[in-house]
């Protein structure tokens, strides 16, 4: 078997938020099938990220290749300006029956962040077709994360968004602590200007994998109706079971007016995301009576990832994913909360299928992985976070084997 020319990958291929000059270690994979992942020298480690969230089904999954293969053979992609397709069509109508039920337009984009800038979007036309230019602005949380391209990037927070580095590029949107009265100031002070207060419903992700109350998010759907202001809710980590219900935003039973949604779309097969909308935004974009949405990616709604994200998305329901979910969260609980004990520990915190150990130091990620990796684990710690979001198909015995790693990664 021909192996990957390693020399020339660390030389030349550019890794997520990596150096060219001084790369970290990477692994080859070979292959992946259920939740492992099956590495060029022949190791097979427990994948405990599903891929950054994604892969919810594990890999190499009979009901997403068949479904795959099948639409390879009808038509791989073509354009969706002036033509559509039934792959879209089902996965639209799939989508909008599940997600609350307000929302009633859907956008397809290729990538989540670019999901995010089609919701900004939405929510600036909206109030420019009704002639208040001045809401053009955005509320977001500290701590946030939003994606990676410049406008998603203006949303994050300001100090995890780079927006030292980009002073002069990001547009200046304002930033709120995590709590009911500090959003309230903000809102008072800028409702004028502000299009749409962002947020990702019950966990912060990336920006830290923090959890809020729902009672939080509540008062946030409150205070926007409150204060005339739309709600982007970016389910793009949440979304499709993550947090224990199929959407965060189901704990607080709140009707977002904008919603993105990406990652386990299809089941981390490939890139897909879209931004849905309620009739209302939908309207307020069309109210000037010339409106049309400003945005048509290449690769919109393509067909063979519509085909693979209906697929994943009947597999996840036509599965016990509530009692999976559950059962991985009680395993994690188990196993991780007594970690609070340990002297270099800040902080454990466990929601539906997320478990994070905080250190109180940042962890040496490089060091950290070749442990886990002996114990036959696939993690990606970042900061002084080790955290797990496995696949909702990981069995009972394998969770503990993530667990345990993850445990004695502490005591050596
Ligand atoms: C990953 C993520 C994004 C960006 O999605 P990409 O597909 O990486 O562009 C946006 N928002 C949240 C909450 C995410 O977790």
């Amino acid at each position: 078997m021909v192996k990957c020319d390693m020399d020339f990958e660390r030389q030349h291929i550019w890794h997520p938020y990596a150096s060219m000059q001084h790369p970290a270690p990477v692994y080859p994979v070979e292959s992946a099938s259920g939740v492992r992942l099956r590495l060029e020298d022949g190791r097979e480690v427990i994948d405990g990220m599903a891929s950054w969230w994604c892969a919810i089904h594990g890999y190499n999954v009979p009901e997403l290749n068949a479904a795959a293969t099948t639409q390879l053979s009808k038509m791989s992609h073509v354009m969706f300006g002036g033509l559509t397709h039934q792959p879209a069509i089902d996965l639209a109508q799939l989508l909008l029956s599940i997600v609350p039920n307000q929302l009633q337009h859907i956008f397809f984009s290729d990538s989540g962040s670019v999901s995010v800038e089609v919701a900004l979007k939405m929510a600036c036309q909206y109030w420019q077709a009704q002639g208040d230019t001045h809401k053009h602005k955005f509320l977001a949380l500290n701590h946030a994360y939003h994606g990676d391209t410049l406008g998603a990037m203006s949303v994050c927070d300001p100090v995890l968004g780079m927006h030292h580095i980009f002073a002069d590029v990001l547009p200046q949107h304002y930033f709120s602590e995590v709590n009911i009265e500090a959003l309230e100031t903000q809102m008072k002070a800028h409702h004028h200007e502000l299009a749409a207060l962002i947020i990702e419903p019950i966990v912060q992700g990336a920006g830290g994998m923090r959890f809020y109350s729902a009672d939080l998010l509540q008062q946030m759907r409150e205070l926007c109706h409150r204060y005339d202001v739309l709600l982007i809710v970016d389910e793009i980590a949440t979304g499709f079971g993550r947090t224990g219900t199929l959407f965060a935003c189901e704990h607080a039973h709140i009707q977002p007016d904008i919603m993105c949604v990406g990652k386990a779309l299809t089941g981390g097969y490939m890139t897909l995301a879209a931004t849905l909308c309620t009739r209302k935004v939908c309207e307020g974009i069309h109210a000037d009576g010339s409106g049309v949405l400003m945005h048509g990616p290449t690769f919109m709604a393509n067909p063979l990832a519509c085909a693979v994200a209906l697929a994943s998305l009947r597999l996840l329901l036509d599965s016990p994913w509530k009692n999976r979910i559950q059962r991985i969260e009680h395993q994690l609980q188990d196993a991780l909360l007594p970690c609070r004990e340990h002297p270099d520990v800040a902080d454990v915190r466990v929601l539906g299928a997320m478990g994070v150990i905080e250190m109180n130091d940042a962890i040496d990620v490089a060091a950290i992985q070749k442990k886990l990796m002996n114990q036959g684990v696939w993690l990606r710690p970042f900061g002084k976070l080790m955290y797990t979001m496995p696949p909702f198909v990981m069995n009972e015995q394998d969770v503990n084997q993530l667990t345990a790693a993850m445990v004695n990664c502490l005591s050596s």
